[in-house]
């Protein structure tokens, strides 16, 4: 059977999605909460820099190449079934949203 991936909305807590998240590169991944850099999201459980467990997984290929969206998603959900996948350009609009908000109070 083929397999469609639809998109969901669902309400976070940024600052835990951020201390908790696996940001995937072209080729390697960083830890959101200290940008630690180089780690390989297949197996990283935990930053060895920071010590943060990885909840939630997100690429920056999803928002910069539409038409290889979808066997990003597939690639990143076989690799880590254990993580959550967020939407790279939702995550980061939310974030300087809040920066703007947290910043002019
Ligand atoms: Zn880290």
């Amino acid at each position: 059977m083929e397999e469609h991936y639809l998109r969901v909305y669902q309400t976070f807590d940024l600052e835990h999605v951020n201390k908790h998240l696996l940001i995937v590169g072209d080729l390697a991944a960083d830890c959101s909460a200290c940008k630690a850099l180089g780690l390989n999201y297949r197996e990283v459980a935990q930053c060895p820099e920071c010590g943060t467990v990885f909840k939630f997984i997100t690429s920056r290929r999803l928002g910069t190449a539409p038409g290889e969206r979808y066997p990003i998603v597939k690639r990143i959900k076989n690799a880590r079934p254990d993580l959550q996948l967020v939407d790279y350009d939702d995550f980061q609009k939310s974030m300087s949203k809040k920066k703007a908000r947290d910043f002019f109070g």
